[in-house]
């Protein structure tokens, strides 16, 4: 039967191949993906921030309240020149490691601080090269693995990479000059500047969207930037970008609020940004969404989150759990969202067989095995189909039931991160 199945659709696949073999756009079962992106600013110490990591991503009982189970990351610094927080790996503006240091390499292994914030608070000025130079030699030393940058602070904090005139540090002879030590260790996804107002990048879209976007690149309709317009109006999550000094890196958009501009995007801002409503917006379009906020500026402790907070976080977390909203870190999602845009991959129907392969990327950077997880392909038989990534067999293909569309597929499997023990 099965034999007779896929003969009738290898005749077929000449001109309906598109739709018997085709990549979903989100990984199985979800319908949409969301990153909370937590810049550290005001992120006091490393208890408050091990406390809401632990509500956010265990199901442990925590002073916020029960955990949520999700997989939400965080950003983190090497220094404070404003003195403002505890929870850097060096203290203050020394080169002498901070307590903090040990538990932000755990959690940076994990996979749960995934993200720099700038080399530090530098907001009042005061940045050297030598700086980004300790960090980088410590990111070294501790092979650690780190791919976005998502720059911080006002004008005066040159370090700051980008077109804008005050971000200097990809600007080669400029005293700030850092992004030949960030290409050196891997940064490959910043974090310019731009925020939007739509929800939902690379999904569906309606006429509003359209408005919302040429309302969005109004802002940055000056100067040089005129290229952020086409930027909104195709509503990318990414695209490859160019630093001063040539170095070919992605940048992504971060979503503030479908209201407008929010005046804090801190935990208490959240249930503006993410209500009930939004979270459908985004599942209705199939999208992906990055929320730009900032949630160690909050209530203080011991809860931090005030109830409005929790009960949007705990409806996130049942989007999540009903397998309807895939949640995870900043750079995973990107990772997600670059691999299934630019894949270039093919199949054939071989034996009775679906074998697909996955070739490359067709952008600048070659994924690891590992960065093509969760990649679901619609197939008329799952039981009978086969991936190869790089011409190597995926041994633990699963196989899925019907969708809400009702169409069958198979994943490669999405493994999710393992919050660290023994802190
Ligand atoms: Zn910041």
């Amino acid at each position: 039967m099965r034999y007779i199945f896929l003969l009738i659709f290898a005749l077929i696949t000449g001109c309906r191949h598109e739709k018997a073999v085709s990549l979903r756009p989100i990984p199985y079962p979800y319908r949409a993906a969301l990153a909370i992106s937590s810049d550290c600013d005001r992120t006091d110490s490393l208890g408050e921030f091990l406390t809401i990591m632990r509500y956010l991503n265990t199901t442990d009982s925590t002073p916020i309240g029960r955990g949520l189970g999700l997989e939400i990351g965080y950003s983190f610094w090497f220094f404070d020149a404003l003195h403002s927080t505890r929870f850097t790996v060096f203290k203050d503006t020394s080169f002498e490691l901070s307590p903090a240091a040990k538990t932000i390499v755990k959690f940076i292994r994990a996979g749960y601080i995934d993200y720099l914030h700038t080399f530090g608070e530098f907001s009042l000025g005061g940045f050297r090269r030598e700086f980004a130079e300790s960090a980088v030699t410590f990111i070294k030393r501790n092979n650690l693995k780190l791919l976005t940058w998502i720059n911080h602070g006002p004008p005066t904090n040159h370090q700051n990479v980008g077109p804008l005139s005050f971000q200097l540090g990809d600007n080669p002879g400029s005293p700030y000059y850092v992004s030949d030590l960030l290409k050196s260790v891997g940064f490959k996804f910043f974090g310019f500047y731009e925020v939007c107002h739509n929800v939902g990048q690379d999904g569906r879209r309606r006429f509003i969207d359209y408005l919302k976007a040429l309302k969005d690149a109004q802002a940055y309709l000056t100067g040089a930037h005129h290229w952020l317009l086409g930027f909104y109006l195709r509503n990318h999550l990414l695209e490859s970008a160019q630093l001063d000094d040539g170095y070919e890196v992605f940048h992504f958009v971060r979503y503030m609020s479908s209201m407008g501009r929010v005046a804090h995007a801190n935990a208490e801002a959240l249930p503006r940004q993410l209500s009930p409503q939004v979270i459908e917006e985004l599942e209705r379009k199939s999208g992906y969404m990055i929320v730009y906020t900032h949630l160690g500026d909050n209530l203080g402790p011991p809860e931090y989150f005030s109830d409005s907070t929790k009960k949007t976080l705990e409806h996130i977390a049942k989007e999540f759990h009903e397998d309807r909203l895939l949640v995870t870190t900043t750079t995973r999602l990107l990772v997600l969202n670059l691999v299934e845009r630019y894949l270039n991959w093919h199949y054939k129907v071989e034996n009775g067989k679906v074998i697909i392969f996955i070739d490359r990327i067709k952008a600048n950077w070659k994924p690891e095995e590992d960065d093509f997880q969760g990649l679901t392909f619609y197939t008329p038989a799952p039981e009978s189909t086969e991936v190869y990534i790089y011409g190597k067999k995926v041994k633990d293909v699963v196989v899925n039931p019907p969708d809400f569309t009702g169409r069958r597929s198979v994943s490669i499997p999405w493994r999710p991160l393992k919050f660290p023990e023994g802190l």
